[in-house]
């Protein structure tokens, strides 16, 4: 896209301008009323300079070059999460299709989370739209799965609680408060059954004993026999989705 420098009074939106950078893709380039350049890593991989009126190109390459050590250890933290490819599974109902097409967008049905990608985006980008698509999808089979479950499974074994709320916690699988609200990970819902119930059933047990107390285990295996051994496999996933 070429740089406008111009300026007509007839424009209503304001263009966009970008920088080419041959490792980072596309750097966006908005304008601030502040004194001094700043850099955005969004979550969706885009990066974004944003300069002070009457600072020149030569002044905003130097400063991505400075801030690259920065920008690269953002983006190797955004492509930490985990990734989703054309094809997958995704939870228990849906399936990704990933296509190719003019405009970004994303669609998800109760079957299927649709994603297409432009042409000139970056892996990163690419991969960040698939993870917001599939981040709805498996929040919406988590709000119709997990608090219907985890009401079945306090009935049956008679632990209460006060309320249930979804998380996209990065390192834990739920909690329990002690005023009774459980907190359950959307990324529970890319978990076989039997794990689900066990995080669900741990910190219903945590309503009772809010430690790993030998207590707290005790009364874990009398409703759900073998739970350490399900404990133990749950280690080999990650919640970070
Ligand atoms: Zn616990």
């Amino acid at each position: 896209m070429p740089l406008i420098k111009h300026r007509t009074i007839h424009r209503t939106t304001p263009s966009a301008e970008f920088v080419d950078d041959d490792e980072l893709g596309k750097v966006k380039l908005i304008s601030n009323n502040g004194r001094y350049l700043r850099i955005n890593i969004r979550t969706n991989g885009e990066i974004v300079v944003s300069k002070p009126t009457g600072t020149s190109r030569r002044q905003v390459l130097a400063f991505i070059e400075e801030s690259r050590p920065h920008i690269r250890r953002c983006l190797e933290k955004l492509s930490r999460q985990r990734q989703f490819k054309d094809g997958d599974a995704i939870g228990r109902h849906h399936r990704l299709v990933v296509r190719q097409g003019v405009r970004a967008g994303s669609r998800v049905s109760d079957t299927l989370v649709t994603v297409t990608i432009p042409d000139n985006y970056t892996d990163l980008q690419s991969r960040q739209l698939v993870h917001k698509a599939v981040a709805k999808a498996l929040k919406s089979e988590a709000e119709h799965y997990l608090p219907k479950r985890l009401r079945m499974l306090a009935l049956k074994h008679g632990f209460s609680y006060q309320q249930v709320r979804l998380t996209f916690a990065k390192s834990r699988w739920g909690s329990c408060s002690s005023s009774g609200t459980i907190s359950l990970n959307v990324g529970l819902m890319l978990l076989p059954d039997q794990l689900i119930d066990y995080v669900l059933l741990h910190e219903l047990t945590h309503t009772k004993h809010m430690d790993h107390s030998t207590a707290f285990w005790r009364d874990l295996e009398l409703v759900l026999p073998g739970a350490k051994r399900l404990r133990d496999q749950l280690r080999k996933y990650s919640p970070y989705i």
